[in-house]
């Protein structure tokens, strides 16, 4: 990403925290597409196993199989459940975290008022926290990443959805039934199109790299994206390998924070570009993803850039909502469609220069997460130490 401070970060309530004394958790992180367990000690991996959810991701089939990712991963990092302090498990929203009931996550089909709290705590006897994988990456960040010592933060996530976390005088905000911070589903156009959760014009239905690439296709369906599909066929022929830079930084490093500021300077950074946001292309039926939308953008297709203008002011809207709402001193950006670079984030920042209130602008800074593609495992740990300190 562009405006890259390189600077060490000087801020003196940064904690110098020593890791080693935190005891051994284990965390969760259940995807719609993914499930990931890992043994922690605090941002730090020392085990971690993946498999994929599958076509058929009912309770029924999922829960045993957590089960055994969460004895594999004990086994390296050769542990026992004995020496674990407790699990922590990011689950897709809604849900209730005081219950740890999931209700109806849209990406898991079958889920459906599921104690996940207590089928857990059933088998394992331990502590076991549930919380909303953007509260749990908030978290994370808070405690870890790129918000350490900030009290006041919100946590934007921007991939297929967009989520957010918000910790509020060194809280995390849950709301009468924890679905506070729901930043995605804040209203930016209340004329536009209605948000499957049932809102009008969500900043999710806008700038998600789901919409992005909704966005592409609807116009190439309508006929006005000829430019565009010729680009998408060019790429998909030649299988264009661009690097995947959401690999950043994670556990055990401390890397300077990159702070996006405000108005944006010229830099020559190379472009950037998330890889998790969208679906797959086929010949066949030729559907765009955000990616490609990105890559035809920066060669400058105009109906890719102006979709992507057009999720950038949207963002922009977002962020001055949080600034107004919230005073954070901080807001981190996680999530593959952050990683488009300035194409996206210049707009957005503009915005937030013209619109927000000079005391609240004046006061935050908008930088990018350091905790990449851990940050949910990280999070679902970090619900252990949390909760033990509340
Ligand atoms: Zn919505």
């Amino acid at each position: 990403m562009q405006n890259k401070d390189t600077q060490a970060d000087t801020t003196t309530s940064k904690q110098s925290f020593n890791h080693n004394q935190l005891p051994l958790v284990v965390g969760v992180d259940l995807g719609g597409t993914q499930i990931r367990t890992a043994v922690l000690r605090g941002p730090t991996l020392l085990s971690r196993v993946s498999l994929m959810t599958g076509k058929n991701p009912s309770p029924g089939r999922i829960i045993p199989r957590v089960y055994t990712a969460i004895q594999e991963a004990l086994d390296k990092a050769g542990t026992t459940i004995e020496q674990i302090a407790g699990i922590g498990i990011a689950a897709p929203g809604p849900l209730d975290s005081k219950t740890g009931v999931i209700f109806t996550p849209p990406n898991m089909a079958g889920w459906d008022h599921v104690p996940l709290r207590d089928i857990f705590t059933e088998h394992f006897h331990i502590p076991i926290l549930v919380e909303n994988d953007a509260n749990a990456g908030g978290l994370a960040e808070h405690m870890f990443g790129a918000g350490r010592g900030c009290n006041n933060i919100v946590y934007l996530t921007i991939s297929t959805g967009i989520g957010g976390g918000v910790i509020i005088d060194g809280k995390l905000l849950e709301g009468a039934s924890g679905t506070a911070g729901e930043v995605g589903h804040m209203t930016i156009d209340w004329h536009g199109e209605r948000c499957p959760c049932g809102n009008i014009g969500c900043l999710e239905y806008i700038a998600s790299g789901t919409s992005i690439a909704r966005k592409a296709n609807e116009a190439i369906h309508a006929g006005e994206g000829i430019e565009l599909l010729t680009f998408a066929r060019t790429m998909l022929q030649h299988s264009t390998t661009v690097p995947n830079p959401s690999a950043l930084p994670t556990q055990g490093h401390d890397p300077a924070t990159v702070e996006l500021r405000f108005p944006p300077e010229e830099t020559d950074d190379t472009t950037s570009l998330g890889s998790e946001t969208g679906d797959e292309q086929q010949e066949e039926h030729l559907h765009v993803n955000a990616r490609t939308v990105a890559l035809a953008a920066e060669s400058g297709i105009p109906l890719a850039r102006a979709i992507i203008e057009n999720a950038a002011q949207a963002i922009g809207v977002g962020l001055v909502n949080i600034i107004h709402c919230f005073n954070p001193e901080m807001i981190i950006l996680g999530g593959g469609v952050t990683q488009m670079g300035p194409m996206l984030m210049e707009p957005a920042l503009r915005v937030v220069q013209e619109h927000a209130m000079k005391v609240p602008r004046e006061a935050v800074r908008i930088v990018q997460a350091q905790l990449g593609d851990n940050v949910g495992l990280v999070g679902a740990g970090a619900l252990i130490y949390y909760y033990s300190k509340q």
